[in-house]
């Protein structure tokens, strides 16, 4: 059976023990300050006997740890990675006091607990949650941090622990493990805890959703709260200064800009197609006849997809029209309501020699993602000469 120190002290970091049994890739030793992953928490790293510690895992009463090199045996010193330790107890810790806060200021249940490598998770027993709600358990959860209340850890029998009020026990032990925080919560947990509520700094509610009827709620704690208000500042910094305003006008000036970009899109729609119209009546004008219609092959280089298409809803107008244009990478062929064709057949082959991927219906095909252009050109040539000739029989 391993001792596990961080039971009676999580402030422990630095330990001797004795190597008890050794197989390749892991140690398991007669005392541990490593916590082994569990309750939504993961495993410390470090070293022991300088080898690096990579996973550490419970087995039965055992911990395992796992390492990436040969540990001497005999008397070893283990040293846990400090600052992966108190990241892990601020989460786990504040993650107590949240839900504590959550029970006593809107009766919200805590049902599991999930420590992640950059925010921390807790599903709330509620189908929903307000801000009000959130915000009132955030206060009180930071009121306790703040009061820098005493953190205790006592031991039980079960019976004992069964008068102790606890919310939930754990089963097949005999002996209970309590946390308490004065005056607040307390609860059976076998987790990494600080001696004081205010080593916790800080706890910070990052958002919520709705998930499988519960409330799934998104947190950080102590150095990362510290960390993401200073990142979620900054943005807002920069948001403020490209939009030419300060950090807490972003928001209201994003609106404005978002506005008048739209009114302009609205505008430019409008200009778009009127040069169209202008446009199209000057192809057209230059257009090469074929039986009853008029012939526009052009290219436009600079051109996408939707920037010609704009130009063949402006040429469909004219009954009598037949275009084949190319763009940038793009093809796109169709024709006026009077001419009876369908270019499908001719679309599809030109589309296969130039590599272009697409389709259409009717009278309009469209297609894009060629990258050679010549292939293109010469594509949309021998197209526009098979139209021809089929619009001419
Ligand atoms: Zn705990």
């Amino acid at each position: 059976m391993t001792e596990r120190l961080f039971l009676a002290d999580s402030s422990v970091l630095r330990f001797k023990a004795r190597v008890v049994s050794r197989r390749p890739g892991a140690v398991v030793l007669d005392r541990t300050a490593f916590y082994a992953t569990s309750g939504g928490q993961p495993h410390d790293t470090g070293t022991l006997g300088g080898v690096r510690v990579t996973g550490v895992e419970a087995e039965g009463e055992n911990v395992v740890h796992a390492v990436d090199g040969e540990v001497p045996e005999g008397e070893i010193e283990g040293v846990v990675d400090g600052g992966r330790r108190r990241d892990h107890l601020e989460q786990h810790h504040g993650q107590h006091l949240l839900s504590r806060a959550f029970i006593e200021s809107c009766g919200a249940e805590t049902v599991s607990f999930h420590l992640g490598p950059e925010s921390s998770t807790i599903d709330l027993d509620v189908r929903d949650l307000t801000a009000g709600e959130a915000d009132r358990a955030e206060d009180l959860a930071n009121l306790v941090v703040r009061e820098n209340r005493p953190v205790e850890v006592t031991w039980h029998t079960l019976d004992e622990a069964k008068t102790l009020g606890l919310r939930k026990l754990p089963d097949g032990i005999d002996r209970v493990r309590v946390v308490t925080v004065r005056d607040f919560d307390r609860c059976a947990c076998g987790g990494t805890h600080p001696s004081r509520t205010g080593d916790i700094s800080q706890i910070r509610i990052l958002g919520w959703e709705k998930s499988k009827g519960k409330v799934r709620l998104t947190f950080v704690c102590g150095g990362r709260a510290l960390r993401d208000a200073r990142e979620r500042a900054r943005v807002l910094e920069a948001a403020g200064a490209a939009l030419g305003t300060g950090a807490l006008e972003a928001a209201a000036a994003a609106g404005r800009a978002r506005e008048d970009l739209r009114a302009a899109n609205r505008e430019l729609g409008v200009l778009r197609e009127r040069a169209a119209a202008g446009e199209s009546a000057e192809l057209l004008a230059k257009a090469q006849p074929a039986g009853k219609a008029r012939l526009v092959r052009a290219s436009f280089p600079g051109r996408d997809v939707p920037a010609l298409l704009v130009l063949t809803k402006s040429l469909s107008e004219f009954p009598d029209a037949v275009f084949v244009l190319t763009g940038k990478g793009a093809l796109v062929a169709g024709c006026g309501a009077a001419v009876a064709l369908d270019p499908g057949a001719a679309f599809k082959e030109a589309a296969l020699a130039a590599g272009v991927r697409g389709g259409g219906r009717g009278r309009l095909y469209q297609g894009a993602g060629g990258v050679d252009a010549a292939a293109l050109e010469a594509a949309a040539d021998a197209m526009s000469r098979r139209l021809a000739a089929e619009v001419s029989r």
